[in-house]
Order: C-alpha cells, then structure tokens, then sequence
C-alpha cells in the first residue's frame, strides 16, 4: 500500500525565458497538461499549464511566440513534499480547485502530481482492497456460526493491519449479558464491557462504520488507538424460533492498527463498507443455518429433544459404551389412554398434557440425560452411565409425578414405561436396546399399566416364539377390548359429569338426570327387559339432556310459558345431543334413545314425529320416566304435583302421549316400591321412589360421582 504521494518518472521542464509555443510544443509532445518552470539555475519558479496558455494567452489574443513562460505561469503555487499522503494531497487539490500538484523538496520540483493520475491509481487501491476483502469469502469456508466468528476474527484483522480484534452480538444492546456470541483475539475487554463502550453503543444506533481514537475504558486494558469499529447485523429467521427481539446487533471491534493503514482512512472506509457486507451476510446464513438445525433437533411442541437427536445422542453413546465398557441406559415413556384424554378434553388439552409431562420429565431427570420426544405420546430418556435398577429409580419418581398433573379438575394422568440397559452382546446395540426398552413397555402396558418394567429374557422369548403371532393378537385384543371399555365408561362418566354441571346451574333442574334415570331402571326393571339393554337404557338416560346445553340459559329456566319460537329452540335438544356424540360410535344404541325420547306415541312429539313401535322400547321408557320426574319437580312455571297425581295424568295420556305398556309397568313399579315400603300410592313420594331404586341399584357403579367431570367452566 503507498501512504504517501506518488512520484512520475519523469518530470517535464521548460525554462522561464523559452516561449509559450514552445511550452504548447513539449506539453503536447510529451503529452502533459503541466510543465514545471525553472529558472536559469535549474531551480523551480513556477508551473505553467494547459489552462494558463488557455486563459492567458489565446483568449487574450496574446502571441504564442513573443509571450515567454515567465509572463504567464503561476509562480505562487500550491505544492507538496514527499511526505504527504496521498489523501492529504487529493484534499489540497480539492481545496484549491487545481489539477496538478508539485512535489517539492529543497526548492526542487521532484514530482508532478495529476488528478488524472490520482483517480487512476484510487482506482487500482479500490480495487486491490476489494479483492483483499473479497478473499474474506474464500477463508469463511465454515457454516456453524461459531466457527464463523473464530475465522472472522482471525482473519479480520489481517485485512486492516489490526492487533486486537473482539466480534461481539447481542439482542439487546443494553446488557452484555444478553450477548449470544462473542469472539475475540488478543483483546481483553471483559464480556461486560462490550456493550457498554459509549462507542460501540454509537456505532450500533448509527448502522456506520466507526473509525475513532480508543476508549479510555480499552486502553486501561491494554487496547491501542487507532481502532476500527464495523456494525454488523445478523437477521433471524423469526418464523422458526419463539425469540421476540429481533435480530441480532453486534459489531467488530479491532484496534492497534497499523499507523500506516490508519493513514488512509478513505481505503479503510472502503473496505470497511466491503467486509461489513461480506460478514454480515456470511453471519445470517450461518445463524440461519444454526436455527434451522435447531429446530430440527427440537420437539416444537414440548421442546424436548426430536427423535432426530435421540438418533445422535443414542448412537454416540453406544459408541461410548462400547469404547469404555460403560453401561447406559434407555426408558421408553407412554402416556396412558391419551386416546381418550384427547377424546375427551379435546386436541388442545391432549397437546397441553403432552407440554405439562415433558416439563415434568425435564424437571424429574439428571442433567446429562437425554429428554426426547420419539413420537405422539411417547418420550425416551437417554440414560449414561446407569444401570436398568438405578433407571427405575428415576422412572418411579416420574410415575409418581405425573400422578400430580392435573389435566382437568378431576382428570390425571398416568404413564407406563419400559426400561433396557446396554449389552456388550448386542450386535447393534442403538436398535437392539430401543427393541427390548419397546418390549418392557409392551409389557407395563399389558400388566394394566401406570407401572415400570425392566426388560428381561422371557419378555423376549415370549415374542419370538413360534405362536408369536397368536400370541401378539390376544395381547392387542386384550388391550384394546380394555382400551374400549375404559373409553366407554370414561366418557359416559364425562358426559354425566357436564349433565351435573348443566343442570347445577338450574336449580329447578337439579338431578333431573339421575332421577329419570332411576325411573327408567325402575320401569325398565318391572318390564323385564334384559340387562344389556337395561344397561343401553340407563346410560341413555344419563345423557338424555346433554343436547341443552346448546339451549340459551334465559329459555332454560324462563318462569311461565314458552313462546313459539323458544319452544321449537328447546326442541332442538334432541338433535344436538346426536351433533354432540355422534362421533362415539360405541354409543350409537344409547344416541338413538337420546335422539328420540321426545317422541309420542301418536306421532305428535319430535323430532322426527315418530310413532308406536317405531320408537325404540327405551325411548317410549325414557319418555314415561322424564314425564314423571317433570311432574313431580317444582318447575319454573308450575307447582310440584305428587306421585299420585302424576301417575294420574300419566295413566290419562297412556295411548295417546305414551306407550301404554310402559305406563302399566310404571303403575306395577310404584305399587311394588308402595309395597315394599308399607305406603299406599297417595303415601309415596318422589324421594321414596328415588331412595328405594338409588339402593336397588348398584350405585356405585351407576352414578360416579362425576369424579371424572371434564371442565365444568366450559359449559
Ligand atoms: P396406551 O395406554 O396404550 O398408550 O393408549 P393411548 O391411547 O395412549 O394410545 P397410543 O399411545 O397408541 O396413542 C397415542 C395417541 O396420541 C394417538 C394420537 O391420537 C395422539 N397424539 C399423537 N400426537 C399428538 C399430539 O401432538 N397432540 C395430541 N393432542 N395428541 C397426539
Ligand atoms: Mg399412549
């Protein structure tokens, strides 16, 4: 690099006293705008110039030949020595408006500057420093951005002739603390410091490259002036990450550079422009890079760790294991029944549950073992150096601890695992351990689940022997038909839990649905009909009013009559009960009852005006029974009225409303219970019908205790 002026070969002279078309004559021979003037001793009295010939001579009408030198050229003249820098020169020129630039030195012209010669050779710097820099590229092989920022601040430096370097990002330029990534050679400026620098704080609000002398908090740390601060920024691909400042702002510091690239601060401007380009974008496909790879190897939902790094992490620990004979081990966990959480708190909740046992698990495990998600329900944890027995430690205090998240009110959760421990034996150990830790699962699950099981041998023999897949199908069906069964009832003890809700809400619809309920068993009963169907019956009937949650409250509960339009509102219950469980097509024989327990046996009731035997036997029960229990309950609109009466209006509409038969068997009911209890039919009352059926019934098992409510709220 030339820190000061540069000198032509050759000079062109011409001696005061020779003509002006003689000076014309060599300028345009020697192809020269400027000649330097001495006098008869060789010594410089002045330059003559194309212009002066121009302005003084021709358009004076002068005669080029009996006009000398002497009476035309400037002999005050601006000049420079040898010394000065280049820039130095081009500002004199500039200052003064001229074009040519003597370098003197004693009293000598030694040197003819031009600003022609000037813009020719910033051109060739500017473009010898664009390709220094451009060299940047080809040193910037790597894409981890830690990388990234070592290769920056080793080579950096090289291109501005720089001591000290610090490379320095932060999402918030007020706290060092926040800083993400520092890098730095032979600078000891503390990670405090960084963004503290008033400078460097100035540097990163102007988005301008910064050229000033050192701080006096860097120098008492042995930084050297003069220093170059280039501002960087580095975009963040916001889509992918949960991060809400922003980009990150950072900068390069470096200082102690040399005195001769300081010099030309034009040059350094320019390459500062150039490599703030270069590195910035080189840092945003490396942070990209780094967040893309990030999200890979994370779960989005549960932040835990994907399958993809449970695939690193595990094949680095077989290897681990094998290199130092060191045991580790792998626990394969599985939500319980989560189907059925999903089913019937909904996908959000199902989504919420999974968040809540990852944070549990990560709360629960050891720092160097490895959180996973392996897929919908199931996590695996990467266990180093621990034995099968001290994985179940861990695991048991995991069981334990889901125990404790409550997915609803009165709905928990439970987890089963499966534990396997490394084997020197293993061919492939990564597959063969994940193999036995998914058989130890199988087997918590067949067990009944909410357990921790080790594998061992027999679970394998059982699989691998020659009836494996009989043996399979029994298992599944086995779980499943349980599956089934603890689905059905969850939900039916669900659903009763959001009817109790609903009807709390009503005090004059308080236990309507338990009460029908137990009417219908009463009826059913005194019909003789068969269990499973009695059970259909009973479940319908449970359910029976679950579609009124679609009617508003004010219809609900509205003292005095209904108007038309609130009535045919009303009537729609029926048939949002069917919107709201047709999709549980294990409960289709209960849907068709609940659909049509307002049917009258004349064909006038709704919602499909069915009529006689075309409604189904616990439908035409189930009407009987909620007719009963509407009489006999304080409504809104009218008095309660006793069993008696009741039966009265009952035996009144039998035929017409109701089925006949099913009023008789309500009739033998009550003159059963009368009986039984020693009361005449004008002694009973409702509590008396509803204490003898609550204790006929196996109640337990009849009316949960809505233990398993899902969120009353939602209603
Ligand atoms: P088991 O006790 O046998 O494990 O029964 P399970 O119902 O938990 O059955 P399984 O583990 O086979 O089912 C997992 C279910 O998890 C299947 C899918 O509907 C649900 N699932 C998978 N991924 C997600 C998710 O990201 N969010 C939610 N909410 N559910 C998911
Ligand atoms: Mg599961």
């Amino acid at each position: 690099m030339h820190e000061t002026v540069y000198r032509p070969s050759e000079i062109i002279t011409v001696n005061c006293n020779a003509t002006v078309d003689a000076a014309a004559t060599k300028m345009f021979i020697n192809k020269v705008g400027c000649l330097v003037v001495n006098d008869d001793h060789g010594k410089y009295a002045g330059i003559i110039t194309e212009r002066d010939i121009v302005n003084r001579v021709i358009a004076s009408s002068k005669n080029l030949e009996a006009t000398t030198v002497a009476e035309i050229m400037t002999s005050n003249i601006v000049l420079c020595s040898t010394q000065t820098p280049t820039s130095k020169a081009r500002e004199i020129m500039a200052a003064n408006g001229i074009r040519h630039l003597p370098i003197v030195e004693d009293d000598v012209v030694v040197g003819m500057l031009s600003a022609r010669d000037l813009m020719g050779r910033q051109l060739l710097e500017d473009r010898a420093a664009a390709e220094e820099v451009a060299m940047l590229s080809t040193c910037l092989k790597s894409i981890d951005i830690n990388e990234v920022a070592d290769i920056i601040v080793r080579e950096v430096p090289k291109l501005f002739g720089a001591g000290k370097c610090v490379l320095c990002f932060s999402r918030n330029k007020q706290s060092a603390k926040d800083a993400v990534l520092v890098s730095r050679s032979e600078c000891n400026c503390p990670r405090e410091q960084l963004n503290r620098t008033d400078d460097a704080n100035g540097v990163l609000d102007n988005e301008e490259f910064h050229y000033d002398s050192i701080p006096e908090a860097c120098k008492a740390l042995g930084g050297q002036s003069p220093r170059l601060v280039i501002p960087l920024g580095v975009l963040d691909n916001k889509a992918s990450l949960s991060e809400k400042d922003g980009d990150l702002k950072g900068f390069l510091c470096m200082c102690d550079l040399t005195a001769s690239a300081a010099m030309n601060r034009e040059l350094i401007s320019y390459k500062a422009r150039l490599t703030k380009e270069i590195l910035s974008s080189h840092l945003t496909n490396a942070r990209l890079y780094q967040q893309a790879r990030l999200t890979s190897l994370t779960d989005a939902l549960t932040g835990a760790g994907s399958r993809k790094l449970l695939e690193d992490k595990l094949q680095a620990e077989c290897a681990r294991a094998k290199r130092y004979e060191r045991p580790f081990s792998v626990a394969i966990i599985d939500i319980d029944n989560f189907k059925t959480i999903n089913d019937i708190l909904g996908h959000a909740a199902g989504d919420d549950a999974l968040v809540q046992v990852a944070a549990c698990m990560k709360r629960q495990k050891r720092t160097p073992d490895v959180l996973t998600r392996y897929g919908g329900d199931e996590f695996v944890i990467l266990l180093p150096e621990t034995k099968a027995d001290d994985a179940v430690t861990l695991m048991e205090r995991l069981r334990t601890k889901a125990h404790e998240i409550k997915l609803s009110e009165k709905v928990s959760m439970t987890i089963s695992c499966g534990i396997a421990e490394s084997k020197s034996d293993d061919t492939n150990l990564a597959r063969d351990i994940m193999r036995r830790a998914d058989l130890a699962l199988y087997e918590a699950k067949s067990t009944g689940r909410d357990c921790v099981m080790i594998w061992n041998e027999t679970m394998s023999k059982r699989m691998d022997s020659s009836d494996l897949e009989v043996e399979r199908i029994k298992k599944l069906q086995r779980r499943i038909a349980g599956l089934s069964e603890q689905a059905e009832t969850m939900f039916v003890q669900s659903i009763w839990g959001l009817v109790q809700a609903l009807e709390a809400k009503d005090s004059y619809a308080k236990k309507h649905s338990e009460n029908v309920t137990h009417y219908c068993v009463g009826i059913a009963g005194t019909m003789g009909i068969a269990p499973p169907q009695l059970e259909v019956i009973r479940r319908a009937a449970m359910i029976h009013d679950i579609g009124k949650i679609g009617v508003p409250d004010a219809i609900l509960s509205k003292p005095g009559r209904l108007t038309p339009h609130e009535r045919t509102i009303v009537e729609q219950h029926p048939l949002i009960a069917v919107r709201i469980l047709e999709k549980m097509t294990f409960l289709e024989p209960e849907i068709d009852l609940v659909r049509h327990h307002h049917e009258k046996w004349n064909g006038q009731g709704y919602p499909d005006g069915l009529s006689g035997d075309t409604i189904g036997l616990g439908a035409r029960v189930m009407a009987v029974a909620d007719t009963f229990d509407a009489i006999t309950s304080s409504r809104s609109y009218r008095n309660l009225r006793s069993v008696a009466e009741a039966m009265t209006i009952l035996a009144d509409s039998a035929g017409y409303d109701f089925d006949l038969k099913v009023v008789e068997a309500m009739g033998s009911w009550l003159s059963s219970v009368g009986e039984q209890l020693g009361k005449r039919l004008d002694e009973l009352t409702p509590e008396d019908l509803l204490n003898f059926q609550r204790q006929a019934d196996d109640s337990g098992a009849a009316f949960p205790t809505a233990d398993t409510a899902v969120a009353n709220a939602a209603i």
